[in-house]
């Protein structure tokens, strides 16, 4: 079971990992616009400057939002 932690102190809701989440792009076509997704079938999405995980179920572990944070608040452990 993959479990995604996000330091909420360092996040600072800039939505690189929520676009750069291919699970989240194949599944929202707003998140490959470069835009905030707004369906519910995305892993991950910033809600209120904060990075949320809404279907940590649906997370493939690639670890891609890992790179594409700036501030290293996304860990994924597979
Ligand atoms: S590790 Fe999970 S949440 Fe992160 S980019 Fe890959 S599929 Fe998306
Ligand atoms: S976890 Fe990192 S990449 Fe994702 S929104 Fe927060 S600061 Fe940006």
């Amino acid at each position: 079971m993959v479990e995604i932690k996000v330091h909420e102190d360092r996040c600072h809701g800039c939505g690189n990992c929520v676009v750069a989440c291919p699970v989240n792009a194949r599944n929202s076509p707003n998140a490959w616009g470069g835009k905030g997704p707004e369906e519910d079938d995305v892993v991950i999405k910033v809600v209120n400057g904060v990075v949320k995980v809404v279907n940590e179920d649906l997370c493939e572990a690639c670890l891609t939002c890992e790179l594409a944070c700036p501030v290293d608040a996304i860990e994924v452990r597979p």
